[in-house]
């Protein structure tokens, strides 16, 4: 079952590496967090391959995890999914990260502008909707990672 040739079948050596080093100065530039790295490494593959269905090997591979033994539980928050209106009543916000690699950009979102947009009741820890719409206000590619912020104003 192990393979150790490294060749995942669509993707080479010399990606593999690409990929590792693009996620890893993400990593280093804080362009994604702990619970957006999966996301991030897919969206990475993503861009390079050009393929939705990416195997979750090469995935656990990039992010430097270990692979999901088999039969292991997976445990999903299914009680409290906090909501839109949950962070604007604790005055959190979301931030915006741009999905270029080479961009880095960060910006913050507009709670009101999100709630107008997908509800009060939109939960936003899964999100997938939000953070494939933003735009980047630098170089203008659609689709980033959100980050929430604990205090959204502003500190300078
Ligand atoms: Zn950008």
């Amino acid at each position: 079952m192990e393979n150790d040739s490294r060749s995942d079948g669509f993707i080479s050596t010399h990606d593999f590496d690409i990929l590792r080093k693009a996620f890893a100065s993400s990593v280093a530039e804080g362009l994604t967090d702990e619970t957006r790295r999966l996301d991030h490494a897919r969206e990475l593959v993503r861009e390079l391959t050009g393929r939705e269905n990416v195997d979750e090997g090469l995935i656990s591979r990039i992010v430097g995890l270990p692979l999901p033994s088999e039969g292991m539980a997976i445990v999903l928050p299914t009680a409290i999914e906090p909501t839109l209106a949950d962070l604007k009543a604790d005055g959190q916000g979301l931030m915006a990260y741009c999905g270029a690699p080479s961009c880095g950009q960060a910006w913050s979102l507009d709670i009101d502008v999100l709630i107008e947009l997908y509800g009060t009741h939109y939960g936003y820890r899964n999100d997938r909707r939000i953070s494939s719409k933003v735009r980047c206000p630098r170089c203008q590619r659609v689709g980033g990672t959100l980050r929430v912020v604990t205090d959204k104003r502003p500190r300078f």
